[in-house]
């Protein structure tokens, strides 16, 4: 009898399951619902592929994203299962050539948009037919709590009632209990089993940077990255044009990617990356939800985002396969004005809208201001620290290189009674030209000279005070009142500080790259090799990846459809030399040993040449 392992390692070339997936595989393979909680990456496709090859019938996948299910049908098929996916965007011919396959019960899996599978006639179609399992992908778009929600998701809720005897599987990466609980009401999966995995991403390194000069932090960044896929996140598109032009003069391949583009630009900029043709990609928030590339291996922000949840799913689009990657987030004081304006909008806003995203916005501030392990922060946020020691993660800046603290009670009162000196009817800079005695014309006008604070902060520079406002901003001793052009005003908080009853703690901030960590450094794949580390000669890696961009060409298949960059090290590390030990490679099943060993196991062989 075949078993869910075998299934693993012969279609698709693993040794392992991850933690949770056999669970679910059983749990399904038995004619269970399932409602599955997987962070982004963690490996939610399997938990219904692996049923759907099991099982007798056709598995039906609802997705989304027309694109994403192009690339996961492609994968499917590069592993040798028997896929298609209805929708839209088909040539009539073809989707007749699907509904034939289907008829016939040749496929294992169909991938169809949803509105093309409420459709009657479909629905008719289905009825008649032998079917494994429904899943639906990303089921947080049935929900109008999601940040996601869409309309053509709400019908879904039919299914259940409607195919009594076919198991129903939902699933997201979508953390909080109000939305979890309405995606099961919707989708009438009351009576499901719920499989949480943990939301921890270990190999994803957190870093966040104070903004002093964001294009040499970017350009600094990028080169312990070199030839490396990744993503830069902006917050607008002129942003995005900026910055993607400053790349490409650098001599990075580097394409920008926003909403304001056409279709075919946005599209031909996707394939690049997917096809390797392009490194990093410059982009809105609007890219990534139909990137499904398993070897990002960085994802930086280069503004600060909204809130957590938006951060947490765009960084967890790097290092899907596993491998170490890299998440940087650029933040300033800036950032976080614009952010507070664009929430609070107009004044037409509901308030209650303006309440909850305010308060998102807190959290993530409260995130870039961690002085403890950013990881138990970000875990935290989702109910899940319980995951990480107490001692931290081991792979944040926070605890590779912990921030100095100072007491900085002193500090802290000077800048206190400077925002009182003044009336608390100013903002940041006017406030640190007060404290360090720079005579500017506003100072003059307002008689801010003649404060007995003025100029008491001269030893310490403008980005230091600037820091240290921000610190007090966020531990609730000031705020910033954006009705009042950002004046910094006091809280109650600030009293006892001003008496000299409490003492502040302060961070200093972290400007520069941290120092050399004490656990090995996150280092390029590249220097990784080079140093030896994972025992891979760089030179045969690179070939490889050539050898892929080239296969993946010819097929006009994404390059990880291929092999995952996860494969290729593991390739690069072991050099197999027969079929059987290309087999044993991460990531290579039958079909793949099949349609690829020859070419890639010549590679290898002409290392000795
Ligand atoms: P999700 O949909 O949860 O974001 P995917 O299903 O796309 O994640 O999986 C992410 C990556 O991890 C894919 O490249 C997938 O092939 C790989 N993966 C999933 N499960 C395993 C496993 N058990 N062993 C190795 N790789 C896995
Ligand atoms: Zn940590």
């Amino acid at each position: 009898m075949t078993t869910p392992l075998d299934i693993l390692q012969r279609t698709f070339g693993y040794d392992a399951f991850r933690p949770r997936q056999l669970e679910i595989v059983e749990h399904v393979v038995a004619g269970g619902d399932a409602f599955v909680l997987m962070p982004t990456g963690g490996g939610k496709s399997l938990c219904f592929q692996v049923p759907a090859l099991l099982m007798t019938g056709t598995a039906v996948v609802v997705s989304p994203l027309i694109s994403l299910m192009k690339d996961q049908v492609d994968a499917l098929r590069a592993n040798g299962v028997a896929a298609a996916y209805l929708n839209s965007s088909l040539a009539e011919g073809d989707a007749r050539d699907t509904l034939r396959q289907l008829r016939a019960g040749e496929l294992k899996l169909l991938y169809v948009s949803p509105e093309r599978l409420m459709m009657p006639s479909t629905l008719s179609l289905l009825e008649r037919l032998p079917l494994s399992l429904f899943a639906i992908d990303e089921a947080h778009c049935v929900s109008t709590w999601g940040h996601d929600f869409r309309p053509e998701y709400v019908q879904l809720g039919e299914l259940r009632e409607r195919f009594r005897r076919t198991p129903l599987v939902a699933l997201t990466a979508t953390a909080d209990d109000t939305t979890r609980a309405d995606i099961l009401e919707r989708l009438h999966l009351q009576a499901a089993r719920v499989f949480a995995s943990g939301f921890d991403r270990p190999n994803i390194r957190y870093r966040v940077l104070e903004k002093t000069d964001p294009p040499s932090q970017l350009a600094r960044f990028l080169k312990s990255h070199d030839r490396e896929a990744g993503i830069v996140y902006c917050l607008s598109r002129k942003r995005v044009e900026d910055v993607a032009a400053r790349l490409r003069a650098q001599g990075a391949r580097a394409e920008a990617y926003h909403a304001g583009l056409s279709s075919a630009e946005r599209t031909r900029v996707q394939d690049a990356f997917l096809r390797d043709e392009a490194d990093v990609v410059v982009a809105t928030v609007a890219f990534g939800m139909g990137i499904d590339k398993p070897d990002v291996r960085f994802v930086v922000h280069y503004d600060m985002p909204k809130n957590i949840e938006g951060y947490y799913q765009e960084t967890g689009r790097a290092g899907r396969d596993g491998a170490p990657a890299e998440a940087l987030l650029l933040f300033g004081l800036q950032d976080v004005v614009t952010a507070r304006q664009l929430i609070e909008g107009d004044g037409d806003k509901d308030p209650e809208r303006v309440r909850v995203e305010l308060h998102k916005l807190d959290a993530m501030v409260a995130f870039t201001e961690a002085v403890s392990c950013r990881r138990r922060v970000l875990l935290g946020y989702f109910g899940d620290e319980a995951e990480v020691p107490d001692a931290g993660c081991g792979n944040c800046d926070v605890c590779l290189d912990p921030p100095e603290v100072f007491d900085g009670t002193i500090e802290a009162q000077k800048a206190l009674s400077a925002v009182w000196r003044t009336g608390q009817r100013f903002g940041v800079k006017h406030v640190i030209d007060v404290l360090r005695g720079t005579g500017t014309d506003a100072v003059r006008k307002w008689g801010h000279d003649g404060l007995p604070t003025f100029g008491v902060g001269a030893d310490v520079s403008a980005d230091g005070w600037k820091s240290i406002l921000r610190q007090l901003v966020h531990r609730g001793y000031l705020r910033q009142d954006i009705a009042a052009y950002s004046a910094l005003k006091l809280t109650d908080a600030a009293s006892p500080v001003l008496r000299g009853e409490e003492r502040v703690t302060l961070a200093r901030p972290r400007a520069k790259p941290p120092k050399p960590p004490k656990a090995p450094k996150r280092r390029s794949l590249r220097a990784r090799f080079e140093a030896g580390d994972l025992d891979v000669e760089q030179e045969l890696f690179d070939r490889l990846r050539e050898l892929r961009r080239k296969l993946a060409a010819e097929a006009s298949v994404p390059a990880y459809v291929v092999f995952t960059d996860a494969s290729l090290m593991d390739m690069a590390a072991h050099q197999p030399r027969t079929r059987e030990e290309f087999l044993a490679v991460h990531g290579v099943g039958e079909a793949k040993a099949e349609r690829y060993a020859e070419a890639f196991l010549a590679e290898i062989a002409q290392r000795d040449r």
